[in-house]
């Protein structure tokens, strides 16, 4: 399988292999690299296979150039001990509603399923392009990524990652979490300031030719662990056809019956995943794009016009707080009438932060999704009557979903099952879900925790426990302009 940019209008593309793909992370030209074809793959011989023996049986067809035994290898570390037997794990709600528990990796959230095969896919792409650079990872994260990212690249070979979060910007649990990061090739800041300041900083480093000579005179190479890279889009695509199985088998169907999907979308990295899972001829319905409050893609999906002037709001989704929805560009070239337009809507957005697709682009978009999104209030609600209902518990990212399903729903049931894709554990958010049941709120995370765990009789997950326990290895606080020293490895090692 070969990859292209995006935003290649020529004829003759150039392409990559999928290894060179994943270690230049962005393309040359500032665009996204998609697969020349999308594999036909006749769905009904994986049904019975592990989510560990699933995985290895899907990527080969996108990665092709790495060695099948390497990657039946790396599914299986991925995914078996550490999503402690409940990769891909679906649950029935109610009638003809799964949630799809993504969150039993070593993070608690769904970025685990990517970010734990995605730093092998690196590594081994090095050696497979003969790249003998040694890889700085730099990471600005406001919470999730930096820990996922953290727990995937330690301790690998030829790689180092480097994480900054705001300082005071992100919740206990969250500092914790990366304070008490182990492994040898890590490092972990707290930058003064919000996360605009830790990202403007970060991006700096990136974009500093002075730094990047100086860098390579030593044989290191930057890199980002950023959600348009393909490597950590394909793993995503593999709980989708798990998930499908799980409800035919659940639901009594024959295979072929359609199934719904609801994504809270962000990034829109996920439901992308689901994209390529329909393209590949798995039988999925819709698939429906949930907001927040930031519901630019609600918007996008409903009139055609992508407008980021608009007021940002932090909402209790952290995760999907976002203006700029980098993978839409790659559903983008998919409804493009010719190359060229994909790089004008790009530019125009760069430009004067707006853009339209013509009709014919929107109709073909809405051949596959709906979009719905889902204000502060509702989302709590939903959170409170799940659990009452049902005495089932999720996180403000799922209920901003599962919400767009129920009122969708009411609008006019098309009859098919739906899978709710829950991506991030309760005990996560443990005070934003404790206010929406209607409980007091404890300052302290971890006093959080365990009310949490007392009034739903279900256990907190070890890894956000057992943080106390640990040793705080990493408690230095910078400013933002010493980020630049830090990129250049003078950063202080503990
Ligand atoms: C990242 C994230 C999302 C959004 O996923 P995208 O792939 O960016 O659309 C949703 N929920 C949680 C908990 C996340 O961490």
């Amino acid at each position: 399988m070969r990859y292209f940019s995006t935003r290649d209008t020529n004829i003759e593309k150039k392409t990559v292999s999928a290894a060179e793909a994943i270690v230049q992370g962005l393309a040359p030209d500032g665009g996204l690299y998609i697969p020349e074809s999308v594999p036909q793959v006749d769905y009904r011989q994986f049904k019975n296979l592990s989510y560990p023996e699933l995985a290895a049986a899907i990527l080969p067809y996108y990665l092709d150039d790495y060695d099948a035994a390497f990657l039946k290898q790396a599914a299986e570390s991925a995914y078996a001990e550490a999503f402690g037997g409940k990769a891909g794990r679906t649950v029935r709600l109610s009638d003809g509603v799964y949630v799809l528990e993504l969150w039993h990796g070593p993070t608690c959230a769904f970025k685990d399923y990517a970010l734990q095969l995605m730093p092998r896919l690196l590594s081994e792409g090095k050696k497979i392009v003969k790249d003998p650079n040694k890889t700085r990872i730099l990471v600005a994260t406001s919470g999730d990524t930096g820990k996922a990212a953290l727990e995937g690249y330690k301790d690998l070979d030829g790689i180092e990652i480097i994480v900054f979060y705001p300082h005071n910007g992100v919740s206990r649990l969250q500092r914790l979490q990366m304070a008490t990061q182990r492994g040898g090739n890590v490092g972990v800041y707290a930058v003064i300031g919000n996360f605009d300041d830790t990202q403007t900083g970060v991006k700096k480093a990136f974009h500093d030719e002075e730094l990047a000579k100086e860098l390579a005179e030593e044989g290191i190479c930057l890199s980002s662990a950023n959600s348009i890279n393909w490597g950590r889009l394909v793993p995503q695509i593999v709980y989708y056809f798990y998930a499908y199985y799980r409800v035919l088998e659940s639901e009594n169907l024959p295979d072929g019956t359609p199934v719904d999907f609801c994504v809270p979308t962000g990034n829109f990295g996920d439901i992308m995943a689901g994209y390529y899972a329909k393209k590949m001829g798995l039988p999925v319905g819709r698939l429906i794009c949930a907001s927040n409050r930031n519901n630019i893609l609600t918007d996008m999906i409903g009139t055609g016009t992508y407008d980021t002037h608009r007021e940002f709001f932090k909402t209790g989704s952290p995760s999907m707080d976002i203006l700029i929805s980098s993978n839409l560009e790659r559903l983008l070239h998919y409804v493009a009438e010719e190359d060229g337009q994909v790089p004008e809507w790009m530019a125009e957005l760069s430009k004067k932060g707006v853009y339209a697709i013509p009709e014919e682009a929107l109709r073909k978009i809405r051949e596959d999704f709906d979009a719905g999104w889902t204000d502060e209030e509702t989302c709590a609600r939903t959170i409170r009557e799940t659990f009452e209902k049902y005495h089932y518990l999720i996180d403000t990212h799922t209920s901003v979903a599962l919400a767009a399903v129920q009122t969708g729903r009411d609008g006019g049931s098309k009859g098919a099952p739906v899978v709710v894709l829950s991506t991030a554990s309760p005990f996560k958010f443990p005070a934003a879900v404790l206010s929406a049941l209607g409980e007091t709120v404890p300052e302290n995370d971890f006093e959080a925790l365990s009310k949490l765990s007392e009034i739903t009789g279900a256990p907190a997950p070890e890894q956000l426990t057992g943080l106390l326990e640990l040793p705080e290895r990493f408690t230095q606080v910078i400013t933002a302009p010493e980020i630049m020293d830090i990129a250049r490895g003078n950063g202080k090692k503990d």
